[in-house]
């Protein structure tokens, strides 16, 4: 069943993802060479908390940390670790929730930790661009598939792969709520798009083959060939002027504070 959020009830969610967006900001000045997964998380952690929002990830269906942080060939869902030390050339997708006023936060954002091969740039911006093409199919009167497609077409037609196992979906006063959001699909199909839906699109685009293997943690997805993949996520919602996009990158990209 899909919740359809009232413009006090998108507020809300605005109020998360925009603590969420600050959240990567924040963390994205700490990203360098020699820096651990685990000091990234607890730097958002206590940032979380210190604007008065719980972690949203944190015990969520038994999750141990404020933020998956998956690293080159790990898709999402990575679990921080004092042992994972961050090199020259990596790149790390930043998943983080946040839980304020009864409603969640959910964005992604995949970061180069210092200089990366031109491939895994341009995998970096084609991802991206996914995302924004994607975001671009949210009007009333579309359908889920066309988000799905449009997502899909641009990964494609740029050499890259899509994950099929792992898909975006409806956020409000659960972290997960229906409909499921492809990044694969054909036009015209699936769920009408209507007022007061707020959807997260989040592309999961592989540089080689689109197989993922689940590791043995119980958490970290994984490509099978493992070369690297790119994760970023939006929280959009429905209105009849189209997309209104509850997360921002530009606390990330433009430094602003
Ligand atoms: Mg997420
Ligand atoms: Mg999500």
């Amino acid at each position: 069943m899909i919740h359809y959020k009232t413009k006090e009830e998108v507020e809300l969610l605005r109020e998360n993802n925009q603590l969420v967006s600050r959240t990567l900001g924040e963390i994205g000045k700490h990203i360098r060479p020699g820096v651990s997964t685990l000091e990234i998380d607890r730097i958002a952690e206590e940032f979380i908390r210190d604007h008065g929002a719980e972690p949203g990830f944190l015990g969520y269906e038994g999750f141990p940390n404020t933020l998956c942080i998956s690293v080159n060939e790990e898709v999402v869902h990575g679990i921080p670790s004092a042992k994972r030390i961050l090199k020259e050339g990596d790149i790390i997708s930043v998943d983080c929730g946040t839980l304020m006023h009864g409603f969640y936060g959910d964005s992604a954002y995949t970061f180069a930790v210092g200089e990366v091969a031109p491939e895994v740039r341009k995998l970096l911006e084609v991802t991206k661009e996914s995302l924004y093409r994607g975001v671009a199919q949210v009007k009333i009167g579309h359908r889920i598939g066309d988000i799905s497609n449009a997502v899909q077409e641009h990964a494609e037609a740029n050499g890259f792969s899509v994950v099929r196992e792992l898909v975006g979906h409806g956020l409000g006063r659960n972290m997960h709520e229906s409909p499921e959001v492809p990044n694969y699909g054909a036009r015209g199909r699936g769920p009408l798009l209507k007022e007061g839906m707020v959807l997260c699109i989040e592309p999961m685009i592989n540089m080689g083959t689109r197989q993922v293997v689940f590791e043995r943690d119980g958490w970290t997805v994984r490509t099978r060939d493992r070369k690297p993949s790119a994760h970023f996520e939006f929280a959009v919602a429905v209105t009849r002027e189209g997309a209104d996009v509850l997360t921002t990158f530009d606390f990330i990209e433009n430094s602003v504070h």
